[in-house]
């Protein structure tokens, strides 16, 4: 009798551990199957986009005062094709990376040639975790914990390929937002089998766009520590960009309705009134429309942020330097930022154009005042657009040509005088007394121009204007560095900042190229080595889920008013 009973106490206390193991692991087994099906959707998914893929290289070298310095770099862009799988059809060219028609080795994965290049599709294919045996027979799933990336809630695993997986498979961390089991990023390597197979790790990041649409968007990859050739040590940063997911010509058909239903009220006739166009008239409506078919086409090649908060940003700048200077410029001055991470700036017409990575390094609203300063000259002086984009056939060309075909740069004999022009327009500005950060800033790249040949170097428009005349601009009262403004009074020659790491300030909507400015806190007190000027620095994103595919956000308190005072940018 005694002997039965514990008998049953003991089967009673180890039947509830075994049972509730059970469970645990069946809904671990069930929430891997999810993850698994989701990936494979999303692959699948995928092959349907032909996204714009940008990659920024900096090699590095030691620095004894600043850890590592940029050493040489490297710039690709073009458009993925991915029902193609990992294809790259190149815009870019000229920079030395022999395009993609060189043969991949090494397998999945490899991202340099043998001759030790760089080659484009092995950055591409970070997008993408394992297009083959993303599966239980050939990894293993260890749940980590539950943690917030910005406001999606994720489950973290970790993931390693099982024994005899095959090489080139992924070894890291996912996180899986917990609604849909989407992998939103994933961080680690492809790991290679043999010593001569290189890889490198990376920090790959989805972005949500709409139900159920996460798309490839971020990508950090680095090696610091790659030996090849045994001695030769190749470490670098590099960002990858994709954006452009939207392919539809939604804007042109929505617009295209809307005029079918409006040509069903009369034409009004206003034959009455003084509508002849004479010849100065004609010759401003030709640039006019030079200029729109140049805009609209950049627009929908995906080298142009569609109309947005950036370019209210910019149009307060161009008011604030007319205001001051009396000008009344017709037509009137448009703002446009092109999506490319390379520092360069344009003006087509009267559309002033500025590169996101521009915007992005600009250490203040003064900095960016000088750049405008510099593009409103050459509308002021004139310097007019090639008329022959008036002509349409001109804007019928084959995207891959895009680069050749369009450019918008400017003689020297023209950027010379935009600069003393813009120094005029400054000295009369709201900003003459804060030019001191904007020659820092000038100064700074001037000093890195050698180690980032490939970020400065313009694809349509000019580099950024060493402006020379500038240093006659900074007053003497402006001259003490860190004290541009007496409303901060915090600022110092130690927390100066002359330019920032690339990605400062603005963030792009994948799916619509939307630029939103970012809203950061201030970093407070930055060390030297923490400044990171024009470098290339990890993705950190702040997810948030899309209920609906527009994506449009309130700009804040920028106001786009009339010409009447001067506005101050919004600090972010
Ligand atoms: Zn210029």
């Amino acid at each position: 009798m005694r002997i039965l009973k514990t008998v049953l106490v003991v089967l009673a206390l180890s039947a509830l551990p075994l049972r509730a193991a059970a469970q645990q692991s069946s809904a671990l087994d069930q929430v891997v199957d999810r993850i698994i099906i989701q990936e494979q959707a999303e692959m699948n998914s995928l092959r349907a986009f032909a996204p714009m893929v940008e990659t920024y290289i900096q090699n590095l070298k030691g620095d004894k005062d600043l850890g590592v310095v940029p050493a040489g770099d490297k710039y690709f862009m073009g458009r993925a094709v991915l029902a193609k799988g990992v294809e790259l059809e190149p815009l870019t060219e000229g920079d030395n990376s022999g395009g993609t028609r060189k043969k991949i080795f090494g397998g999945l994965g490899s991202m340099f040639s043998l001759s030790m290049e760089y080659l484009p599709r092995g950055f591409l294919q970070m997008i993408y975790l394992d297009t083959n045996g993303f599966d239980k027979s050939h990894y293993k799933f260890d749940y980590v914990r539950r943690e917030f990336l910005g406001e999606v809630r994720a489950l973290v695993f970790d993931v390693t390929p099982l024994p005899k997986a095959g090489k080139g498979r992924f070894v890291g961390r996912i996180w899986v937002e917990d609604q849909d089991f989407h992998i939103v990023r994933f961080n680690g390597a492809y790991g290679g089998g043999s010593r001569t197979n290189y890889y490198f790790h990376f920090d790959s990041w989805r972005v949500n766009s709409g139900p159920n649409l996460w798309l490839p968007a971020f990508i950090y990859s680095e090696e610091s520590d790659l030996n090849y050739a045994v001695a030769k040590r190749l470490s670098f940063k590099a960002q990858t960009r994709l954006w452009g997911y939207n392919q539809s010509a939604s804007t042109q058909e929505q617009e295209l309705s809307k005029i079918l239903i409006e040509s069903q009220t009369p034409v009004k006739d206003q034959s009455s009134t003084a509508n002849d166009i004479n010849p100065i008239m004609a010759q401003r409506n030709w640039d006019r429309q030079a200029e729109d078919n140049v805009v609209d086409r950049l627009e929908r090649l995906r080298l142009m942020a569609p109309v947005g908060e950036v370019d209210k940003v910019l149009d307060t700048v161009v008011n604030n330097l007319e205001v001051t200077n009396n000008l009344d410029i017709q037509p009137e001055i448009r703002c446009r930022v092109l999506l490319t991470s390379t520092l360069e700036s344009f003006t087509i017409g009267h559309t002033i154009v500025f590169s996101r990575g521009l915007i992005d390094v600009l250490p203040d609203e003064a900095s960016l005042a000088t750049m405008v300063a510099h593009e409103v000259s050459h509308v002021v002086l004139g310097h007019r657009i090639d008329g022959q984009y008036a002509f349409f056939d001109r804007l019928l060309f084959d995207e891959k040509d895009t680069f050749k075909h369009f450019g918008f740069s400017r003689t020297q004999a023209e950027e010379d005088a935009a600069s003393v022009k813009a120094v005029e327009l400054l000295k009369n500005s709201p900003y003459k007394d804060q030019l001191t950060t904007a020659k820092l800033f000038l100064d700074a790249l001037q000093s890195r121009e050698k180690e980032i040949p490939n970020l400065i170097s313009p694809h349509l428009g000019d580099r950024v204007p060493v402006n020379s005349t500038l240093a006659s601009a900074v007053t003497p009262s402006s001259q003490t560095p860190g004290n541009a403004s007496p409303a901060d009074p915090k600022a110092s020659a130690q927390s100066q900042i002359v330019a920032l790491p690339l990605g400062g300030r603005i963030k792009m909507d994948p799916w619509s190229d939307k630029l939103l400015m970012l809203k950061s806190k201030p970093a407070g007190a930055v060390a030297e080595r923490e400044k990171m000027p024009f470098e290339v620095t990890p993705f950190m994103l702040y997810l948030t889920r899309e209920t609906n595919n527009s994506t449009a956000a309130a700009p804040g308190a920028i106001s786009a008013d009339s010409k009447t005072a001067v506005e101050k940018v919004p600090q972010q």
